[in-house]
């Protein structure tokens, strides 16, 4: 199938927006199998974006567009393609009952614009969208299925995943592939992306159905499984499959899976270990234990932690000991030490953990550069600390420390299973 993905919008072409849009719903087409052939970028010129959308139809058997299904007279993907497909624009009653008594509840006035946004190309179907006003379509055109999708990249996404690909799915693929599309997505925490993509070579080179994504998230990597199936019990069967073989090849680096955040996973062992947990950060200015406190029941391991920020505050809070903090400095493996097995003896927990380190951008010097952290987890048998390099600005450094942080404890607790 030869897809084409129209995005359409001027803030596009000058390069003030980034199409992320085009290079997500690339990748959603992917693993559906169909391949893409075109990406269009067109502003919102009435005649530029004519030409754009017969060329595209004319061209291609799948069209996604996204961009232009907003209420106001710039936004003409909706009419364009009705002029072009020749399928005159009709209103949904539906849709437009929802949207006046959306906008009544939050006391907006409601215009004929936005009117506009419940009319549909003949024969096309309406997509609701949870998260705006412009529904996506879904247009079945002899030679060409068309697919309108609304700009604003969370509004896409949600669509693109729950409405539309699984009907492409259905409809497309299904005559030849199967009738379901089904995912689920490996969390990996740990291992690179590229040394994780190296470890499935030989997983990834023969992948057909299911089909698996990797996905880049900050220090970590997310592998999306997708299997199309006549029935969702063979499409589970093939993912739970192919998981298994990924899982062989990564081992624990596979922390959890579909929504279950790292914070979650770490949780989940501190409960079923029955042990309790707090925190001494600086660098992360309570960043690990908001992640921890993300968590629903969290209450049930997490006591709570210190912020010290200062080095007086480690001193009269945490009882780091001075003479350290001046002969090895405040970012240092001795300080960190003190601060997790300080923390642990104050608060009473079975686990402490600490991160001190140089946030930046200011701050580094040769010895210690910015991005220097040192973590440290202390339980009843001792403190054991390490050391980090992190990169990038500011926050992302915070986030990534964070990220080594619940790390450090998801793999203490794993070694320390059944001792
Ligand atoms: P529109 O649906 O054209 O009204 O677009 C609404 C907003 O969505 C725009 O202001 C952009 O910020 C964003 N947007 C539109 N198209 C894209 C795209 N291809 N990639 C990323 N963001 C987009
Ligand atoms: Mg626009």
């Amino acid at each position: 199938m030869k897809a084409e993905i129209l995005t359409v919008g001027t803030e596009l072409l000058m390069g003030q927006t980034v199409n992320t849009n085009a290079a997500e719903i690339a990748q959603m087409l992917a693993e559906i199998g169909a391949g893409v052939y075109y990406q269009t970028i067109v502003g919102d010129n009435p005649q530029r974006l004519e030409e754009a959308v017969r060329t595209a139809v004319r061209r291609a058997d799948l069209v996604i567009a996204s961009g232009g299904l907003g209420p106001t007279e710039d936004d003409l993907t909706r009419e364009t393609f009705a002029r072009v497909l020749d399928a005159p624009l009709e209103r949904h009653e539906g849709w437009a009952q929802q949207l006046r008594e959306r906008f009544a509840r939050r006391g907006r006035p409601f215009s004929d614009n936005n009117l506009r946004q419940a009319m549909v190309p003949r024969g096309g179907v309406l997509l609701e969208n949870d998260n705006g006003t412009a529904p996506g379509i879904y247009l079945q055109h002899p030679g060409v299925v068309v697919v309108l999708v609304p700009g604003p990249p969370h509004e896409m996404r949600a669509l693109m995943r729950e409405k539309v690909l699984p009907r492409l799915a259905r409809e497309l693929v299904g005559n030849r592939q199967g009738a379901v599309l089904i995912s689920k997505i490996l969390r990996v925490v740990g291992v690179g992306e590229s040394k994780a993509v190296e470890l499935l070579e030989p997983i990834l080179s023969e992948q057909e159905n299911p089909t698996i994504a990797p996905l880049a998230k900050t220090a970590e990597v997310h592998f999306r499984i997708t299997a199309r199936a006549l029935e969702p019990d063979e499409a589970h069967r093939l993912i739970a499959e192919t998981a298994q073989r990924i899982r062989d090849q990564l081992g624990d680096a596979v922390y959890g899976e579909d929504d279950t955040t790292l914070e979650k996973a770490v949780g989940e062992l501190l409960a079923h270990r029955g042990l309790t947990v707090s925190t001494a950060e600086s660098c992360t200015g309570g960043l690990v234990s908001h992640r921890l406190t993300n968590v629903p029941g969290s209450s049930a391991y997490f006591i709570g932690g210190m912020l010290t920020y200062s080095d007086e505050l480690k001193v009269s809070a945490l009882g780091v000991d001075p003479v350290l903090i001046a002969q090895y400095g405040a970012v240092s493996e001795q300080v960190a030490e003190a601060m997790a097995a300080g923390v642990r003896s104050a608060t009473g927990g079975d686990i402490g953990i600490s991160l001190t380190g140089v946030a930046g951008p200011g701050g580094g010097t040769a010895e210690k550069p910015v991005g220097l952290t040192f973590i440290a987890v202390a339980d009843q048998s001792g403190v054991l600390c390490r050391r980090y390099q992190f990169w990038g600005g500011r926050e992302q450094i915070k986030l990534r420390a964070s990220q080594a942080a619940l790390e450090l404890l998801r793999r203490h607790l794993l070694d320390d299973r059944g001792g």
